[in-house]
């Protein structure tokens, strides 16, 4: 770690996109970075580019989170390796095929990417957090985590999960200075896309630049928000949606079911 730096942060999927982006602006506020991805030749491209224009320490670790073996080193990594100050979850990938169309395998190995190997690394690297008392966890999920029926709804469903995987680390977290953050990225332009199989959506209007999309989550990081929206103009609609999730939340508790299903209720004992 070189000094003067705010601590290391690691960041999943930088070799493209959204996590290249993340990682440059990482170095530029102060830290040195960690890429992982699969891409070695990328990474070092990426790493070459960062150090040179900030003169951070920029290492690659070169990993592919679908492997058991390579997800297990980087989770040893987030251990093991005290500098570590921010986990940045960010290697995902999408599809925008139906169930009728899409590979069952290749959604798995999706569920494997942006579902398992997140949780993997964030139960690595909080306890570590927890017992330095610091650290930040940022996690990025989707919009099509609330607007469910825009892709492959295996992806929007693992978004859905990165969303509440962050509520509830919120609650278990914050209060032992860990701090959380969900990002939920609209359209971006990204190789996200040609993954996913519609290339269109890069230059579509309501498409993002991935910068703009960065620039904009750590804005809301710096303001503390739990969750970030880039592309949510109205920021009071998610307050209100949010308010009325947990007010909704206290209601779902009732031994008897509700009077709309005529259900003659027998005793639970
Ligand atoms: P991207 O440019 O395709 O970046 C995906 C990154 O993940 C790449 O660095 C890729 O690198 C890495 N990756 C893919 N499979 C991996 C594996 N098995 N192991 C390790 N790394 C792997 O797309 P992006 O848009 O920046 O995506 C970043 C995140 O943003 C994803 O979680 C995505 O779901 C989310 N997101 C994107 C959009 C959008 O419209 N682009 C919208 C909402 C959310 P290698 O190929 O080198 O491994």
């Amino acid at each position: 770690m070189s000094s003067t730096s705010k601590g290391v942060a690691l960041v999943t999927g930088a070799s493209s996109g959204i996590g290249a982006v993340y990682a440059d602006r990482l170095a530029k506020r102060g830290y040195d970075v960690i890429l992982v991805a699969r891409n070695e030749e990328r990474l070092k491209k990426v790493a070459g580019r960062i150090e040179a224009e900030t003169g951070r320490e920029v290492r690659v670790f070169p990993a592919n989170l679908n492997d058991k073996t390579d997800l297990a080193k980087v989770e040893s990594l987030l251990r093991d390796d005290k500098s570590i100050t921010m986990l940045v979850n960010n290697a995902g990938v999408g599809s925008v095929a139906s169930i009728l169309q899409a590979d069952v395998d290749t959604v798995e190995d999706m569920i494997d990417l942006n579902i398992t190997a997140l949780t993997r690394l964030t139960y690595a690297v909080a306890p570590a957090f927890v017992a330095r008392g610091s650290g930040t966890i940022i996690n990025i999920a989707s919009v099509v985590g609330v607007a469910a029926e825009a892709l492959n709804g295996v992806y929007s469903a693992s978004k859905s999960y990165v969303l509440s995987f962050g509520h509830s680390l919120q609650k278990d977290l914050a209060d032992k200075g860990v701090r959380i953050q969900s990002v939920l990225p609209g359209a971006t332009a990204t190789e996200f896309w040609d993954v996913a199989g519609y290339a269109a959506q890069k230059t579509a209007s309501i498409t993002m630049s991935a910068e703009d999309c960065v620039d904009a989550a750590l804005a809301g990081l710096d303001d503390g928000e739990l969750v970030t929206i880039p592309g949510l103009h109205d920021g009071d609609a998610w307050t209100r949606w949010e308010a009325d999730r947990r007010e909704l939340s206290k209601k779902f508790g009732n031994a008897k079911p509700a009077a709309r299903y005529s259900v003659k209720s027998s005793s639970a004992a």
